[in-house]
């Protein structure tokens, strides 16, 4: 909570949308009148007036810039969405997933496993950054040396994010998201296809999980969550409800510290427990996974490569405009639920203006996030020429190739490097290696071209075949 407290101010400071609102409204402002953008088409075609307010900040924002055209008739009202907002019920789950059902929207998905399955004397203590020294832990470490994947030499971060790091945000080697921008090719950061938008919620499950996913199907809509392998241990069932009802399920650590702050060992235990918790509770292993904080630099970066997780950020115009609607700043009263909007408003002249789809940050942990989202933020949305769905689809890519089960590996390979093994006198076998140094989790284990099924490693593969075989193995 604290380390949390500490980023919401410094990033007050960064200005993601917070001290660029009062330029950003004004021009968005001008140009609602003029620009023939959708939502500026839809603003004249509700005949809505500007309700401009100049010199409003996201913290202090008291009213819209814009002239909100839709919004959900059962929305809870601007003025009520505050830090202080008295806590309402939570409607039931919308359904309830059957132990032993098969996941309609995934093809080849096993059967659903048993919620009460999950019991938490077998995972680490929650919200607490895992021991290294457990077995899962060690035997991840393994598999991550094992990857052929390299992690570079950096120095770990302190708390305090870029202004308490001024060396290392300096040094542009690191590629340090959150303090540079900078991205990798592995990183996804935007959907390739404009006005698509890959929607996402982070740091769920939560107890207002429900009411998002009550609505989302309300009005056939999917997203991709992020999740919290403590809020998963939490709530097994909220969980088995956003996987039964086709969302995509990623990863967002165990205990949602700063990565780029931890030991190699301790973002292992991170993303491993997370990624071991989803599975246990779903069946199915995911292969993405944001940040907290956006907090990945090339360290974190290949840990999680290795470990077979994809980054995905959320869309960066540049240093002062990334697609953050700083939604979870509400609760803890440092934003405004009109600041969030504000925001909202100018991703949604950002992202008309870009030539590729978007990622937008935004929160299901809190009722007020929520409260946003299905209030304002979705109903606006969908009034507007945006495809909206998971992450995974505006990538062109099938909701199966999400998870490492179901992943065929044809049109979403992993991201880490290959294996080729030359067998001499027998033919050339070429494996397309997984999540390195465990193929067989990734699916992907099986040769192409001899017919042979081979689960184990890429290290495995070559212990395996010594005896009797000469062989060439290349990690590359
Ligand atoms: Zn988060």
């Amino acid at each position: 909570m604290l380390a949390g407290a500490i980023y919401a101010l410094s990033l007050t400071g960064l200005s993601v949308y917070g001290q660029s609102a009062v330029s950003s409204a004004a021009s968005s402002s001008v140009a609602s009148g003029s620009v023939a953008t959708s939502s500026a088409a839809s603003a004249a075609s509700s005949g809505a007036t500007s309700s401009s307010v100049s010199g409003s900040t996201n913290t202090e924002a008291t009213a819209l810039t814009f002239s909100l055209t839709v919004t959900n008739p059962t929305a809870i009202p601007l003025a009520s969405i505050t830090a202080n907002e008295t806590s309402l019920a939570t409607i039931p789950l919308p359904s309830t997933a059957t132990p032993g059902a098969t996941n309609t929207f995934l093809s080849g998905a096993p059967a659903l496993p048993n919620p009460t399955s999950i019991v938490s004397s077998n995972y680490p203590t929650l919200d607490k950054v895992p021991p290294t020294d457990s077995d899962e832990v060690q035997q991840w470490i393994s598999e991550v040396a094992a990857s052929g994947i390299s992690i570079p030499n950096i120095t770990q971060t302190v708390l305090g994010g870029c202004p308490a790091n001024a060396e290392a945000a300096a040094d542009t080697s690191r590629c340090w998201w959150s303090c540079t921008g900078c991205v990798r090719d592995t990183d996804v950061q935007e959907c390739p296809t404009k006005l698509t938008w890959g929607l996402t919620y982070d740091d769920g499950p939560s107890f207002y999980t429900p009411n998002l996913l009550a609505y989302l199907t309300a009005n056939d809509l999917n997203a991709t969550f992020f999740t919290v392998g403590s809020r998963c241990a939490q709530f097994p069932v909220t969980l088995q409800e956003e996987f039964m009802a086709g969302h995509q399920i990623a990863v967002h650590t165990w205990s949602h510290p700063y990565l780029t702050t931890l030991t190699n060992e301790q973002v292992i235990a991170e993303l491993g427990w997370t990624k071991k918790v989803i599975k246990d509770v779903t069946g199915v292993t995911p292969n993405m996974m944001r940040p907290p904080y956006g907090d990945i630099d090339d360290r974190v970066r290949n840990i999680s490569i290795a470990m077979g997780l994809t980054p995905v950020m959320w869309t960066r115009i540049n240093a002062t405009a990334t697609f953050d609607t700083d939604d979870f700043d509400v609760h803890g009263g440092l934003a405004s639920s009109y600041g969030v909007l504000n925001n909202w408003q100018n991703i949604i002249t950002q992202a008309n203006e870009i030539d590729t789809g978007f990622i937008v940050l935004e929160h299901d942990l809190f009722e007020e996030t929520v409260q946003l989202a299905t209030g304002y933020i979705l109903p606006s949305a969908m009034n507007q020429s945006f495809d909206i769905m998971p992450v995974i689809n505006c990538l062109n890519k099938p909701l199966s190739d999400a998870y490492i089960e179901t992943n065929d590996n044809s049109t979403n390979p992993p991201a880490a490097s290959g294996v080729t093994i030359l067998i001499w006198f027998s033919g050339v076998v070429t494996l397309s290696s997984g999540a390195p140094g465990s193929a067989s989790a990734t699916g992907a284990a099986s040769s192409s071209n001899s017919g042979i099924g081979l689960e184990v490693s890429g290290i495995s593969i070559a212990q395996t075949l010594s005896g009797g075989f000469v062989f060439i193995a290349l990690f590359l």
